[in-house]
């Protein structure tokens, strides 16, 4: 349920509202943003009335939410969600480009492609410390002398990083040195990492789950979101499907239904969704002209020797050249 309160209530009649609805034995939450004042009824065993709160001095709509998610949802928040990091801000009508390598590999490599996308245009650097590889043999990331580097590519080129808490165990130290805290697709129903990223200060970008549908999607942020961060941005990474011509297939239409139910803002990942650098480009221009708040690409100035996703990652050239593509795209929509 959402309380909308009446433009001129007062502050004596919000507060009583709250009241009503804690010693009912829900939880009150007030939602941000707008010119109204809203109260989202959170934890409720069973169905409330609508007319119940409609007879509360104040109040002006009882809107029941059929949906399971409440907080992420537009029924609960109608405006976007803007996230400021730093200069950087994400959603509403603003585009960002988040570029960089799979994984950190060595001071020197993330410098050089920081710079490289930097003066593309890129917005934030990625790169991976803690790495979910398949199998155990594979490069598992630097681990913490992989979050200094971070530190010191922000201080040397300005842009804020995005590197993935891996588990629980490690979410303290990649907070302390993220400014986007990662959740990584085969963490997307890790709940209690979930619920660590709800306690956290620091935006998170949560991963489409391989196989997860819209509604388990939404399901996690929903825990981030009451667990206290409203900070979310939703990244579709593409899913598992039959098809062998690309790693994954990336599920565009997902945005749309996404961008139409939540208020958080959605970017795509065109890398981890092909798995293939000839189709990173095409993916990213159909990404932006279908409306997302971004996108989220992994370069590599060696891919040949790269350590993880080489594969899949663009050259420097490439990323400007999608730099000036995804221009005119944006220009003409
Ligand atoms: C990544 O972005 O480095 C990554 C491992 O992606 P995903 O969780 O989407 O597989
Ligand atoms: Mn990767």
């Amino acid at each position: 349920m959402l309380v909308v309160m009446k433009q001129q209530a007062t502050p004596e009649q919000i507060d009583a509202v709250v009241a009503d609805i804690e010693k009912k034995g829900c939880t009150a939450r007030p939602i941000p943003g707008g010119e109204r004042v809203a109260i989202g009824v959170l934890h409720n065993k069973g169905a409330l009335e609508a007319s119940h709160f409609l007879a509360l001095p104040g109040v002006k709509e009882a809107i029941p939410v059929t949906k399971p998610y409440k907080l992420v949802s537009r029924e609960f928040k109608p405006e976007e969600t803007i996230i400021k990091i730093g200069d950087v801000v994400i959603g509403g009508g603003h585009f960002n480009m988040i570029a960089g390598p799979c994984a950190v590999e060595s001071e020197q490599q993330a410098i050089t492609i920081a710079r490289a996308v930097r003066s593309s245009g890129a917005h934030m650097f990625r790169g991976g410390a803690f790495k979910p590889r398949t199998s155990p043999y594979s490069f598992q990331g630097l681990g913490e002398e992989g979050l200094k580097i971070l530190s010191k590519v922000r201080e040397e080129t300005g842009l804020p990083v995005v590197t993935e808490a891996l588990d629980h165990e490690v979410f303290d130290i990649v907070e302390e040195y993220a400014d986007v805290v990662q959740i990584g697709a085969r963490n997307m129903q890790n709940y209690t990492l979930l619920r660590r990223a709800g306690r956290s200060k620091k935006p998170v970008l949560l991963k489409r789950g391989l196989s997860a549908t819209i509604e388990e999607w939404l399901m996690a942020a929903e825990y981030i979101l009451e667990g206290g961060n409203s900070e979310v941005i939703l990244c579709e990474r593409g899913v598992r499907t039959f098809a062998h011509h690309s790693r994954n297939t990336l599920d565009l239409s997902a945005i749309l239904v996404v961008c139409k139910e939540s208020h958080l803002p959605v970017i795509v990942d065109p890398s981890h969704a092909t798995g293939r650098r000839d189709q990173v480009i095409p993916m990213s221009r159909a990404a932006v002209a279908a409306g997302v708040h971004g996108l989220m690409v992994e370069v590599h100035h060696a891919p040949d020797e790269a350590l993880s996703d080489g594969p899949q990652s663009l050259y420097p050239e490439q990323f400007d050249s999608l730099c000036t593509q995804i221009e005119s795209i944006r220009k003409a929509f």
